[in-house]
């Protein structure tokens, strides 16, 4: 094992997802020498996946995250429909929230979202919050273009080099696979493997890994589907326990991505295992929600492919320090949505590992709100 004495660094990151990224950006673009380590070859989304797009849409709760979304990418297609009932607590807090951030939105009733988008069929009542700006993203390419980006502005990063140990301290002393290195401090964004880094840190977070079942539906009539039709969200908390997503036909040709927002328990290492998670039952209510609502398409999934959310046990995120090592600050738990909002993510973990002024208020996103939960070891 090799330590060069001389580097240190300001600080070292752990994980190259979408947030460890954006983290590691933040470092570059205010000078600060950093060090990326990534246990995989070529990160983009590998691990807790995201494919080619994800989609952005702001979240009926209306703190932070409608406040930062705006700030959060500039480039994106356009549109995004929330399909629901207005009686619903979360298709009104959503209205509520577009209004109160004056974001341009337009609600359609059920006769006007018949004639606007034929090739949706809704049960009756139903509605939809239309959204000019929302959309899809290209992760993908997101963040292979952050990556080039953080090594034009001198970052580093390493990939296929697992960090195996963490020895806290000032410096803390993080060793991986091929090497060992120090730094002022250390950011964990490792996704799903979080409570793996953090067990000899002392500490488990309440987070739950989900094996979700990514799937892609086949037009009956190719086109029907295509490049005009919204992103979508599908809450029927009366018919389906959780939100349905669907993107519009773009990364297959001819194949709607149309998802279910849960999943199966899994472990991380586990994760293309088949019989990890034999439970079909997520694909069983997709089959049913396509056959119902879009008649136009394949109710039976022409591709399935598999990557994990790791979920709170509120679905916010965790962006804090650790509480016992102050240099070390972890980014956690972004329960299925937080891709959108990692530009921001990415500003607030180096915020936090640089002591620097916090520019939001982050109450709802602190470790402490679990003190009193079974699973959270603190
Ligand atoms: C199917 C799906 C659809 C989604 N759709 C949306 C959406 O529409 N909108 C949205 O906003 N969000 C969406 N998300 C969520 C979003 O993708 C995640 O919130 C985000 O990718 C989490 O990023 P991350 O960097 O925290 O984790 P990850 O992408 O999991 O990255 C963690 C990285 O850490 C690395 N790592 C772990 N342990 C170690 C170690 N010991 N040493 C070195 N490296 C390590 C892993 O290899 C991995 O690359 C979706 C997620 C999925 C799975």
């Amino acid at each position: 094992m090799a330590m060069t004495q001389w580097e240190l660094y300001d600080a070292i990151v752990v994980g190259a997802g979408i947030q460890g990224c954006f983290t590691t950006y933040h470092f570059t673009k205010n000078k600060r020498k950093v060090l990326l380590l990534e246990q995989v070859m070529s990160a983009p989304s590998a691990q807790g996946c995201v494919g080619d797009s994800s989609c952005s849409h702001r979240r009926a709760d209306g703190h932070i995250f409608s406040q930062t979304e705006h700030q959060a990418w500039s480039q994106k297609d356009l549109r995004i429909l929330m399909m629901g009932r207005k009686e619903e607590a979360e298709f009104h807090t959503t209205l509520d929230t577009l209004s109160k951030h004056g974001v341009e939105h337009k609600y359609f009733d059920p006769e006007e979202l018949k004639r606007c988008f034929p090739n949706i069929r809704l049960p009756p009542g139903h509605g939809g919050i239309w959204e000019p700006s929302g959309g899809a993203l290209c992760a993908d390419k997101a963040l292979k273009a952050l990556q080039d980006l953080i090594r034009q502005l001198g970052g580093v990063i390493h990939d296929g080099e697992k960090v195996t140990e963490i020895k806290p301290g000032f410096p803390v002393t993080v060793t991986t696979t091929t090497s060992t290195y120090q730094a002022k401090s250390l950011v964990i964004t490792a996704g799903p493997w979080t409570n793996q880094l953090l067990l000899p840190l002392g500490i488990q977070l309440p987070l739950q890994t989900l094996r979700i079942n990514v799937c892609y539906w086949k037009e009956k009539v190719p086109g029907t589907y295509g490049e005009n039709f919204p992103c979508f969200v599908a809450v029927f908390p009366d018919l389906i326990p959780h939100h349905i997503y669907g993107l519009p036909a773009r990364e297959y040709p001819g194949l709607v991505k149309i998802c279910y927002h849960h999943g199966n328990k899994v472990d991380p290492d586990e994760r293309d295992c088949p019989s990890a998670s034999p439970d079909l039952t997520d694909v069983r209510i997709l089959s049913g929600f396509v056959r119902d609502y879009f008649p136009g398409l394949q109710p039976q999934p022409a591709i399935m492919e598999c990557c994990m959310y790791t979920n709170t046990p509120d679905d916010n995120f965790i962006l804090d320090r650790h509480p016992k090592h102050a240099n070390i600050v972890i980014g956690a738990g972004f329960s299925g949505h937080g891709f959108k909002l990692s530009p921001v993510v990415g500003k607030v973990l180096y915020e936090l590992s640089s002591e620097s002024t916090l520019s939001y208020d982050l109450t709802p996103f602190r470790i402490r709100r679990f003190k009193h939960q079974d699973k959270a070891s603190l």
